[in-house]
């Protein structure tokens, strides 16, 4: 079946070249190689080197052609930046040697993917590159699920945003996010979720006020653990770990 796709990938009509000394800078789609576009499957079929990363399933890159060389660049979150340097001097080096260049990217190049500063530095290296659009994982992934990211009459704006990076200044802003309203869809969040401040405020100032701190990851376990029950407010955000230095400011007992 993967040679019949290779095949229409690199014979359809129209299809775009890819030249020796060219990199082509796509989004490999979320994982099914279905969900990969036509222009990806043509970068596949007729790429020299494939320099690619850890978010690619093998199965898109089992679409490579028999010439291709597969060179993994994948950057785990947190690693230094110095990698990405790396990685660009690398297509360059790969384009100047004359090679058919596929850089591949999970999901779509320029959505959390720094597909931006890749083909920066083609252009200043003065290699001809292209950018090739994928389909991203945050919009995939919720209509895989049967999750809509817009419904009439529910939103009308939807929030991307990555829960962490390799220049992370402590996440998004949480409380500015939520106050659109519009639903967050988090890449990246996994590690931000377990750390990101949460709270639930059982009966608020009533006589069974009860406040449990936590994070994102551990709030419902904790309430669980606490018997919380309604009434309860949940804020979730930085906000929350200010409450023990004001509390101290304003002379209040340490919290339990
Ligand atoms: N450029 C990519 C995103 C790279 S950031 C894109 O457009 O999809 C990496 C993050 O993408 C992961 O931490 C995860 O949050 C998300 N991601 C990528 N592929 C995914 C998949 N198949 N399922 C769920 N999340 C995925």
């Amino acid at each position: 079946m993967y040679d019949e796709l290779r095949k229409r990938g690199a014979s359809r009509d129209g299809m775009p070249l890819l030249e020796p000394g060219h990199v082509w800078l796509a989004g490999a789609g979320p994982g099914d190689p279905g969900l990969l576009t036509l222009d990806a499957l043509a970068g596949l079929a007729q790429a020299d080197v494939i320099v690619h990363d850890a978010l690619v399933d093998s199965r898109v890159l089992a679409l490579a052609g028999a010439q291709a060389r597969l060179e993994f660049a994948g950057k785990r979150g947190g690693k230094p930046s110095a990698q990405q340097a790396d990685i660009s001097q690398r297509l360059v080096a790969l384009a100047r040697a004359g090679e058919r260049v596929l850089r591949l990217k999970g999901g779509d190049p320029c959505v959390f993917g720094r597909g931006a500063e890749e083909a920066m530095a083609l252009a200043t290296a003065g290699v001809p590159f292209r950018i090739i659009p994928g389909v991203t994982a945050g919009i995939a992934a919720l209509t895989a699920a049967a999750i809509p990211l817009t419904v009439r009459g529910i939103n009308r704006a939807v929030v991307l945003a990555a829960g962490y990076g390799a220049d992370d200044a402590g996440g998004p802003n949480w409380t500015q996010l939520a106050r659109t309203g519009a639903p967050l869809v988090l890449y990246m969040a996994m590690h931000h979720l377990a750390a990101t401040p949460a709270a639930v405020i059982v009966s608020a100032t009533l006589p069974g006020e009860r406040i449990v701190v936590s994070t994102l990851g551990e709030i419902a376990e904790d309430a669980r653990r606490h018997g919380l029950e309604p009434p309860a407010i949940v804020v979730i955000g930085d906000v929350v770990t200010v409450r023990e230095r004001l509390r101290q400011a304003i002379g209040a007992e340490p919290s339990p």
